[in-house]
């Protein structure tokens, strides 16, 4: 079935090779799944007609499809109601005072319908599995990109294919059983599910969501950085920090900047800074030694299972959305990760998993080694919510519950010991 494509074409992001829309499906057939990956072009002058600041002033749809003139499907599906993205950005001015920068901003991408930021992208590629007929969805997961495809799937009926690492966080599996998927929990590592999954997918030809070999996923997640533009009223910040594994994420919010700058919605591109788990850095390790692609590390390891990640599949765009804005990729303990689950709860209101509060703990960091200035405008990008992963959050907590027999009196008892 062929759809009239609103994009005129994809470029590989190695040899830059140009493809015309429906010449190939996923990845530069000469530079191969690891390399050529390809990012999406639109006839932007056509698009700045349709498209600009007062028309999107005027628009009424809170949610990620209110960009659809500069996504890659030709109308929202109807069935994919349940709503995704225009995700809160709260200005906190206490945590910026006592973080030491200008102003913050976090953007709660956890509260999209399946609790993270993979919905902006599995949203768009459900979209375009119906849109191309295809009736078996599959995808390679830590967990959230998974329980995302699967609700969406859902939603359009279509069969779900999952491949977890047998570690996934076990509220993950649940949403997955609970939205109909078939889950295939890999005796191996999220890598390792990768492969036998992008094999799977070739040999039966199931339409693939893997972050990065299907360019359309980025669309969607560029969003959020189209959102972060309109509510900050066009005033662009002048960094961005976001938690890395594969580097999907930050690629898309990079694309994102980009797309607006194109269409002369914005003048300017904040410094992005991406933020990986020091057991599960080879992006960090790649950025310190100016490489253009990531070597992938074995037997990674940090309690933030999203962002465990030792072979990143989108780490060409990754690291050129970090070197073209003159941001850094940083890596952080997973102490610091803990504790920034807990300042977040605790000062911003905002329970996160581990990977949604490392772009903070990767911000602290940023701020302490003077890289973000004290007067600077930031934004910083919480991924999941704090839900996903209650095993993780009870550790990180520094308190207990206090065991209270039913009576009055013992909670007095209780009360004056405290006073003590
Ligand atoms: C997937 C994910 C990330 C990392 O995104 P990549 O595209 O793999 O870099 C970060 N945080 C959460 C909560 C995620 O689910
Ligand atoms: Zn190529």
């Amino acid at each position: 079935m062929m759809v009239k494509e609103r994009f005129s074409h994809l470029i590989c992001d190695t040899c830059e090779r140009r493809f015309e829309a429906g010449e190939v499906e996923m990845t530069c057939p000469d530079c191969g799944p690891d390399q050529g990956t390809l990012t999406v072009h639109y006839p932007y002058e056509q698009v700045a007609e349709k498209l600009n600041r007062q028309v999107l002033a005027e628009r009424r749809e809170m949610s990620h499809w209110r960009y659809l003139e500069i996504l890659p499907v030709s109308a929202r599906p109807s069935q994919l109601h349940p709503r995704v993205g225009w995700t809160p950005l709260y200005e906190l001015d206490g945590l910026a005072r006592s973080l030491g920068v200008g102003k913050l901003w976090i953007k709660d991408d956890g509260q999209n319908p399946s609790a993270s930021f993979k919905d902006r992208a599995s949203s768009v590629g459900v979209a375009r599995a119906m849109e191309a007929g295809r009736g078996v969805i599959t995808a390679a997961s830590t967990g959230n990109a998974a329980s995302s495809v699967s609700l969406f799937a859902a939603c359009a009926r279509l069969r779900c294919v999952i491949f977890v690492p047998e570690t996934a966080p076990e509220a993950k599996v649940a949403q997955l059983l609970m939205f109909g998927a078939e889950v295939l929990a890999v005796k191996g590592s999220y890598d390792q599910a990768f492969d036998l999954c992008a094999q799977a997918a070739e040999e039966q030809n199931w339409y693939c969501r893997n972050t990065a070999v299907n360019p359309f996923l980025g669309e969607g997640k560029k969003t959020a950085a189209m959102e972060i533009c309109e509510q900050l009223a066009f005033e662009v910040p002048d960094a961005v920090v976001v938690s890395v594994g594969d580097g999907c994420i930050i690629g898309g919010i990079h694309k994102g900047f980009v797309d607006f700058k194109r269409l002369g919605l914005i003048d300017r591109i904040p410094r992005i800074y991406g933020v990986q788990a020091q057991g599960s850095s080879p992006l960090v390790t790649a950025f310190e030694h100016g490489w253009r692609e990531a070597k992938p590390e074995e037997g990674t390891t940090t309690c933030a299972d999203s962002i465990n990640v030792g072979h990143p599949r989108d780490h060409i765009k990754a690291l050129r959305a970090v070197r073209e804005t003159s941001g850094a990729m940083v890596a952080v303990e997973d102490e610091a990760i803990l504790e920034s689950m807990r300042r977040l709860a605790r000062e911003a209101g905002v329970f996160a998993e581990p990977a949604g509060a490392t772009g903070f703990a990767g911000l602290a960091k940023l701020v302490a080694q003077g890289a973000i200035g004290k007067d600077e405008r930031v934004v910083c990008m919480v991924t999941g919510n704090g839900l996903k992963d209650v095993t993780t959050a009870i550790t990180a907590v520094d308190r207990q519950v206090i065991p209270m027999e039913a009576s009055a009196e013992a909670v007095r008892r209780w009360i004056e010991a405290e006073k003590s």
